[in-house]
């Protein structure tokens, strides 16, 4: 009886991880014993529900390859599965992380963790952005908010109509009638206390601008502006070097995507 007993605890551990780049990874978090798993190619997703995980899994695998699409980063190899906890509601998120009352979800190490709400396709799109930008820019990672937040808003816009509706209305009476200069723009870091409606205009502006560089000049060209960023090229010299005879530096693009909004 012992035997069986512990045969299929051996057999119940084998199960509950992954071998991912050599290493093993736990398809559970130990945080939340009670949460099942679904497993893909890049996550593991953790919640009570087995069905709503694959539904979350499903949903995180089609952003990432929104993603990749957009910035041309398939030779990105991510080290570990990024792990997405999506807890039952709002107020066990906020019991059980201790996050602050208005968050709606955040990244720790490579997990974001978030809950059940219209919202969550939002922040998943938005989340995944960051997890895969902060995993391959390493030490970059935190220089430029514009293109690191104006790429995750421009994600979470395609992902969620909601959300495309707000930051066009943001554009329309806020950043189209008195917008940040690139020399303001590129200095701008949010902060917890920022308001919130300064820091929606930034977003709202950066993944426009990041929306027009990708729809305009393609995804092969970004891929190698971000590649020169990560190599520790300048802003200036990352744009010359990717859009060659069509900016020669910021204040260049800044030009042709105020034409582009009539400006
Ligand atoms: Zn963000």
């Amino acid at each position: 009886m012992n035997k069986y007993f512990f045969l299929a605890l051996f057999f119940l551990y084998s199960c509950a991880s992954v071998e991912y780049s050599d290493k093993k990874y736990s398809l559970y978090d130990s945080r939340y014993p009670d949460y099942t798993y679904s497993e893909s190619a890049h996550f593991i997703v953790n919640s009570l529900s087995s069905s709503y995980a694959k539904e979350i899994s499903d949903m995180a695998e089609k952003y990432y390859y929104s993603l990749m699409m957009d910035t041309n980063l398939f030779s990105f190899v991510q080290v570990a599965p990024y792990r997405i906890v999506v807890h039952e509601d709002k107020e066990s998120f906020l019991k059980k992380t201790k996050a602050p009352k208005w968050s709606g979800g955040f990244i720790s190490s490579n997990t974001i963790e978030t809950y059940i709400s219209t919202q969550t396709p939002c922040v998943i799109a938005h989340e995944i952005t960051h997890l895969i930008l902060n995993e391959y820019f390493g030490d970059y990672a935190e220089i430029y908010p514009w293109i690191s937040e104006g790429l995750a808003v421009y994600q979470e816009r395609k992902a969620c109509f909601e959300s495309d509706l707000k930051y066009e209305k943001i554009l329309k009476s806020k950043v189209y009638v008195s917008l940040y200069p690139f020399s303001v723009l590129n200095n701008l870091k949010p902060k917890n206390n920022d308001k919130i409606a300064d820091v929606e205009k930034f977003y709202a502006q950066s993944s426009d601008i990041i929306k027009f560089l990708i729809k305009k000049e393609g995804s092969f060209k970004f891929y190698i502006f971000i590649d020169g960023l990560k190599r520790g090229l300048s802003l200036d010299f990352a744009i010359k070097n990717a859009y060659p005879a069509v900016f020669n530096d910021v204040y260049q693009l800044e030009k042709k995507w105020l034409n582009e909004i009539g400006k």
